[in-house]
């Protein structure tokens, strides 16, 4: 008997003893997903109930050391003999239950089955019998498939969602031991659609008001109306999913597809309220997308989960632009995809389309991770992050702000990259979450141009400040409600002493900001009297007397070089304000420094955030410090075991142009490791290279050096 058996046997013996006394009820056991460590999903297509050699790819699966496997049942196409009316089967189904079979094999080898389903479209057949379930455009029509121009698109607001679904369901989950229920594409966190069915029309008269915009526009007050309606649906249907998923067994669960990194547009912070399993569907990253898209998805996933389960999944297709569903990305991406997927805290969730591949070279690329991952389980379960900086994460700014004019997720990727290059670590905050219980354990929060902010999460940054925490904001922070109604004054100027003093300037090249007294921030810009300028800048003053360390030099032309002259050298805008709060410390840009470091790359905004975070922090040393050449991603986690620091080997030529073919590795990295006071470490190990590592113990600082970092390195300290 272990001792959880004991306890809770122990608890029953005293329950029976008393009878008359109220019951102690113990916490639930965690569900079995809260400890799974490794899925794996084979997405079947029509043909392969012709092939598919179940046993074969169950082996595979299984020489994974998968805790869960994604097995198509329905939804799109039925893999198993279903009996709901208009669940269409696969043409190629014949007497075969593919469904049912490889359940079954997932079972006999001790891995779970999640039922992968797909909401999002429906046939012909079903359309004629229920034209009701069906979107439509503006003139009536149902919305085809763009490549499978034979399916057409279901509504969430029809009964296909609170009807037909459920039916299927409770038939999967009546047939078969199924753990969980996952639907592809559906909620996801981008823009919401618009649909012209009967179901939406009504809903657009009763609770909207009218007919929404198409596109995003939180200026409109339908718009606003309608995504809250939005919202209420998608929660309400996922709530009944997931109450239908427990009818057969009370510890599965429903897990929605949530990816999208930091490009959302729907409220994920309500979505973290239901969901019980966050599953992020962000296979692999396209175009000039930056390697660390995938760590920043789990930053995010983590901001709103508390803690639950979130798994994410990698795409071992060429998820790139142009995509290839039926070849291998290189092994180097899907390698590093995983590694940041397991060092920003999330689950790896390995993924293959279709049962016949012709190319064969991504299965040794999942074994290897996943073995390894396997034998080091310990200290892959974490217990709690081990920083104490937070980043804003800006939804409603990333969904709303800019319009079309800007990128609003630029803000945020400079200041990450300014991060990263400063080797700090960092946790994400959901502007949503600013709870004293969220904050309390940070000594600096970062805000990169939030300008849709809440009135409560504004209240709570002050609060969070008056405590003693530190706090850097940029450009339009708190000029606008969360929805992008303006303020007579950002909400947050008097706690950054300045005030308001028109409208915003730019986007403009060749400004610049002069240097005007010695400060920390300013460290390391001996030889220049100027710093590169913001394109854009709300002009400020300052609310008491004094010189701003930095002022605004305006920008004037930058061609022909015989114009390039300052028409106004010198002024006295404050570029930044730096200034002490009670015990806190308080920076502000009043421009967007941070995306003009994202779209400029110039090193000295880079260095100016980095300056002004170590300022912001004081003179007490980071928990973990990392020194050394080469551009890291950081994590450190306390484990069950003990501790564990996550390094992600970023310096690569494919930073910012995928994919990745080759590492290139980096030299020695020297690491300060504060653990508890009291805390003794006994041995610190890197689990990749396989190598234990000498160490010296001074109080709480551990100290030790990992001599290279390939692709990724995880140093467990015991
Ligand atoms: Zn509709």
């Amino acid at each position: 008997m272990n001792r959880r058996e004991f306890l809770a046997l122990s608890a029953a013996a005293r329950a029976a003893a008393h009878p008359g006394r109220r019951r102690h009820v113990a916490a639930p056991p965690a569900p079995w997903y809260a400890t799974m460590r490794r899925c794996g999903q084979l997405n079947f297509n029509e043909r392969d109930p012709l092939t598919l050699d179940v046993r074969a790819w169950a082996e595979y699966w299984a020489s994974l050391r998968v805790n869960a496997l994604l097995v198509n049942g329905g939804g799109i196409m039925a893999f198993y003999p279903t009996d709901v009316l208009y669940h269409h089967r696969s043409a190629f189904l014949g007497t075969r239950d593919l469904f049912g079979e490889m359940a079954a094999a997932a079972r006999a080898r001790g891995i779970r089955v999640v039922a992968r389903m797909d909401c999002n479209y429906s046939w012909e057949e079903a359309l004629q019998a229920h034209p009701e379930w069906f979107e439509r455009d503006r003139d009536g029509q149902p919305r085809r498939h763009n490549e499978s121009t034979w399916l057409f698109k279901t509504c969430m607001f029809s009964p296909y969602y609170t009807e037909q679904m459920p039916a299927i369901y409770r038939e999967i989950g009546k047939r078969y031991a199924v753990d969980s229920f996952f639907t592809n594409g559906w909620p996801s966190t981008g823009a919401l659609g618009v649909c012209y069915c009967e179901s939406c029309q009504k809903v657009y008269r009763e609770k909207v008001g009218g007919v929404p915009p198409e596109q995003t526009d939180a200026t409109n007050p339908l718009y606003r109306r309608y995504y809250a309606v939005f919202m209420d649906r998608l929660l309400e249907v996922w709530r009944l999913w997931d109450a239908v998923a427990r009818e057969s067994r009370p510890d599965a669960v429903y897990v929605g597809n949530l990816g999208g990194g930091i490009r959302v547009v729907k409220d994920l912070a309500r979505i973290g309220q239901v969901a019980g399993w966050f599953n992020a569907d962000h296979q692999g990253r396209s175009g000039d997308t930056p390697l660390w898209d995938c760590a920043q998805q789990g930053r995010v996933a983590r901001s709103v989960m508390n803690g639950r389960t979130i798994t994410n999944v990698t795409g071992a297709y060429s998820n790139s632009r142009p995509v290839w569903r039926h070849v291998a990305k290189p092994a180097a991406e899907t390698t590093l995809w995983m590694a940041q997927t397991v060092a920003s805290g999330m689950v790896p969730w390995f993924h293959w389309l279709g049962g016949s591949p012709e190319d064969q070279r991504w299965r040794d690329t999942g074994r290897q991770f996943f073995s390894w991952l396997a034998a080091q389980e310990p200290h892959f379960r974490n217990t709690r992050s081990v920083t104490d900086l937070a980043v804003l994460f800006p939804q409603s700014t990333i969904a709303f702000y800019g319009a079309g004019r800007v990128q609003a997720t630029d803000y945020l990727q400079g200041l990450y990259a300014a991060l990263l290059q400063g080797r700090f670590l960092f946790d994400f905050v959901h502007e949503n979450d600013l709870s004293e219980k969220t904050l309390a354990r940070y000594r600096a929060l970062l805000v990169p141009n939030a300008a849709y902010l809440a009135d409560e999460s504004c209240r709570q940054i002050r609060a969070y400040v008056q405590a003693g925490g530190s706090l850097l904001a940029t450009f339009e922070t708190a000029r606008y409600n969360e929805w992008g109604d303006p303020r007579s004054e950002p909400a947050l100027a008097d706690l950054c002493g300045v005030t308001a003093a028109g409208e915003v300037v730019g986007p403009a090249a060749n400004s610049y900001m002069r240097i005007e007294e010695r400060h920390p921030a300013l460290a390391g810009f001996d030889g220049t009297a100027l710093l590169p300028g913001p394109e854009s800048r709300l002009p400020i003053r300052l609310r008491e007397a004094g010189r701003a360390a930095l002022t605004v030099v305006p920008s004037y032309p930058a061609f022909p070089p015989e114009m390039v002259y300052p028409r106004t050298a010198r002024t006295d805008e404050p570029a930044a304000v730096f200034r002490g709060v009670g015990g806190s410390r308080v920076a502000y840009f009043a421009g967007d420094v941070d995306r003009t470091f994202w779209r400029s790359g110039h090193p000295d905004l880079s260095r100016l955030l980095q300056n002004t975070v170590r300022w912001l922090r004081g003179e007490r040393a980071q928990p973990v410090a990392i020194e050394g050449d080469g551009l890291l991603e950081a994590f450190a986690w306390e484990t069950q075991p003990g501790y564990a620091l996550h390094l992600l080997n970023y310096t690569t030529p494919n930073l910012t142009w995928g994919l990745v073919d080759r590492s290139y590795a980096i030299g020695s990295q020297r690491v300060r490791f504060e653990v508890p006071p009291g805390r003794t470490i006994q041995r610190v190990e890197a689990l990749r290279s396989g190598r234990v590592l000498p160490f010296q113990q001074d109080g709480p600082a551990v100290r030790f050096e990992v001599a290279s970092v390939v692709d990724y390195e995880v140093v467990a300290l015991t």
